[in-house]
């Protein structure tokens, strides 16, 4: 049996009444086989006695001592008695013994004890703040399970139970991973892990249990994956990733080569490797699900138009769906500039459009008098019917959840459920390490930009601290004579009462009446109306606005090249994934471009980090790596919100490396046993 069918209730167990019973259930515990996989959060290690001197060392230590000296202090009823140890190397150290005065008797002068706790330097003397204290004769050194706890049960009636449930029913537990798996990953029988997790004989061997159980939890997750992928295109995810020149090689097709005829430039090779990929998948005649992965400003625009020429030149249409109505609007532009004179016929659906243009629009769709539709979500509203949906391009994919993926495949085989779903090409500029992208994005395939179009100059970064702006300020000065332009980012829109920080709002007057009175200014947010936005943003291309004062808004996606200045106020608000999207604003054409960092004094340690970083490298795939140090199993620009990630005990953040090997011993393991 599997430890999780155990399904004896937990107050089978003796030592487990209503009143237990009662507290396991808001642990969610309630069979023995959930207690058992109740693991603890950390472990306690009384197995290694230090001496008091390596305090600072540790967050707790256990020391061997001597009772030294019996000690009071305060008065009355606040008279507090104060234990005195001195370990073997003759440290001394002060337990304060609030509430337990009763530990005088118990522990005389000249008794030998072992304490564990945690020690701190306070008037001028090492001293403890929480301590268990015992008897030596009584003390047994072991490494303690330590529990998530609700109110009410204490830790040693919970170590006490999982070793109860451990010896009666450990014995018939197997293990989910075939035996042939666990041999050679060395990993012990499941019931040798679950004491180790329970009751290791050491940290190290604690460790090992639960890299075992992660590597379990792992390797079933990914034969499921394997196992989804190789029915619906026969083969498993990963090979054949346009990262090297392994795919199809890329041939244009009429109307793509009269696109690319319309460039003043050239494909660059990553760009027709993920076309060659591209191609693939549409030849093959299995549905798409393919992520193109590649930093802000690598071009992954215009190879979704190419895509989406060789869609319609296949007789579908095509969707592309942006997260923002900003960004959403720039591609119909550009669209509109590089496909309309092809002949293809375009539309532009967002939530606010009135409703007599958006009934013609709707109509034009269902009929297939549009082939290329772009917009925000509302293109896969209801009362949204499309005649034939063969393509759907997803942009800043990580800005939308699981659902849109499901509801985008729906309206491709609305009406007819025997139709296949339509192809499915997702863009991410958020450079997810590899590993982490196989295992959040399941069986999709991967394309990767890794090379910018040629002539791109490094941004130059600079950082600058708070009271420091007048240089700065003069810098963009000089580049926006040159006919240049800037953009101003704020962490706020309005001035707040409860945060001192300076706002889009506020530096916009400021900005424009005091510091570059003589170039004309814009301000945009989130709660500037659409139309006024459109309206700024094509000011703001066509170069009759020089300097953009901005929020976040104008994070993703946006395309202006003639601007080279990027100043972002309050640097140390933003997260690095955000700093980065920033900065990736500029630098988009062959000029030289300056990023501007403008941070408060008072740094947290991870701001500072963040700074570091952004100052030291402009490679995304290095910004994301650095992130997930920084922050640690935190959240990556949002993926553990999107609800990818549900493990018990793994976290593919912190085990990545355990998760590749899971990864690759899973699919080997599936290749075998089908061969
Ligand atoms: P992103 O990958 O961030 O979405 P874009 O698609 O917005 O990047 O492209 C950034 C800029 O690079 C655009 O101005 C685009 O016209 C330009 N560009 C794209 N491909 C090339 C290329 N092969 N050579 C030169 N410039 C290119
Ligand atoms: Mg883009």
């Amino acid at each position: 049996m599997f430890v999780r069918e155990i399904g004896v209730p937990v107050t089978r167990l003796k030592g487990v009444g209503p009143a237990t019973a009662a507290q396991l259930a808001r642990l969610e515990v309630r069979t023995v086989g959930e207690l058992l996989t109740l693991w603890p959060r950390d472990w306690d290690d009384r197995t290694r006695e230090q001496s008091f001197s390596a305090f600072n060392a540790f967050p707790k230590i256990t020391v061997r001592a001597k009772v030294s000296a019996h000690d009071w202090f305060g008065f009355g009823r606040m008279r507090t008695l104060k234990l005195v140890l001195q370990d073997s190397e003759g440290v001394l150290a002060e337990l304060p013994c609030f509430n337990r005065p009763f530990l005088e008797r118990q522990f005389p002068v000249g008794s030998a004890v072992v304490v564990h706790g945690s020690f701190h330097w306070k008037y001028g003397s090492i001293q403890a703040s929480a301590f268990e204290i015992e008897p030596e004769e009584e003390a047994e050194s072991k490494v303690l399970p330590v529990y998530p706890l609700t109110a009410g049960l204490a830790q040693n009636l919970l170590r006490k139970l999982v070793l109860r449930a451990l010896s009666e029913y450990g014995k018939g537990i197997d293990t989910e991973l075939p035996e042939k798996v666990r041999r050679e990953r060395q990993i012990p029988p499941k019931a040798e892990v679950l004491r180790m997790m329970h009751a290791p004989e050491s940290l190290e061997e604690a460790d090992k249990a639960r890299k075992a159980l992660v590597f379990e939890e792992f390797w079933l997750f990914e034969l499921a994956i394997g196992k989804r992928s190789l029915e619906r295109r026969g083969k498993l995810p990963g090979q054949g990733d346009g990262t090297a020149s392994s795919g199809p090689g890329f041939t244009p097709t009429p109307l793509q080569s009269a696109l690319l005829q319309r460039l003043p430039f050239a494909l660059t090779e990553d760009q027709k490797s993920a076309l060659g990929d591209i191609g693939g998948d549409f030849d093959s005649n299995i549905p798409m699900a393919r992520l193109l992965q590649g930093d802000v400003g690598s071009g992954k625009t215009l190879v979704a138009f190419m895509a989406a020429l060789r869609a319609v030149e296949g007789g579908g249409q095509a969707a592309l769906l942006a997260p923002t109505e900003l960004l959403a609007r720039q591609h119909a532009e550009n669209s509109s500039r590089l496909l309309e004179p092809l002949g293809v016929r375009l539309a532009f659906l967002t939530g606010n459009l009135k409703a007599a243009g958006r009934s013609k629009l709707l109509a034009e769709l269902a009929e297939g008098k549009i082939d290329i539709v772009i917009g925000t979500h509302a293109l896969f509203s209801k009362g949204v019917r499309y005649k034939n949906l063969r393509f759907a391009m997803i942009d800043e994919q990580h800005r939308f959840g699981v659902l849109q993926r499901s509801a985008i495949i729906e309206k491709g085989t609305e009406g007819d459920p025997q139709r296949r779903p339509p192809h499915l090409l997702m863009m991410s500029a958020t450079p997810i390490p590899r590993t982490l992208a196989l295992s959040v994005f399941g069986d999709l395939d991967v394309s990767v930009i890794r090379t910018m179009p040629p002539g791109r100059k490094p941004i130059i970064t600079h950082l600058t601290r708070h009271g420091n702006e007048g240089n700065l300020y003069g810098f963009v000065g000089r580049e926006l004579a040159a006919g240049r332009q800037a953009y101003f980012v704020y962490p706020l829109i309005e001035e707040s009462e409860t945060l001192s920080l300076k706002s889009a709002a506020a530096m916009f007057e400021h900005l424009k009446t005091r510091v570059f009175p003589g170039y004309p200014c814009a301000l945009i947010h989130s709660q500037v109306e659409e139309e006024e936005q459109r309206r700024i943003m094509a000011e703001f291309r066509s170069g009759a606005v020089s300097i953009l004062v901005a929020t976040s808004v104008v994070e993703v996606g946006v395309d202006v090249p003639n601007a080279t200045c990027m100043v972002i106020e309050h640097a140390e608000r933003f997260g690095l994934a955000a700093l980065h999207q920033l900065r990736g604003r500029v630098g988009r054409g062959s000029l030289q471009s300056y990023c501007f960092l403008v941070y408060a004094a008072n740094l947290t340690e991870d701001a500072k980090a963040r700074l570091k970083v952004m100052h030291e490298t402009t490679d995304g795939f290095v910004i994301a790596e650095e992130d997930l140090k920084i922050r640690g199993p935190g959240d990556i620009a949002g993926i553990r919100q999107s609800g990818y990630l549900a493990f018990d005990l793994a976290d593919p953040l912190r085990d990545r490396e355990i998760l590749e090997d899971a990864r690759n011993s899973a699919f080997t393991y599936l290749l075998e046993e089908l061969s």
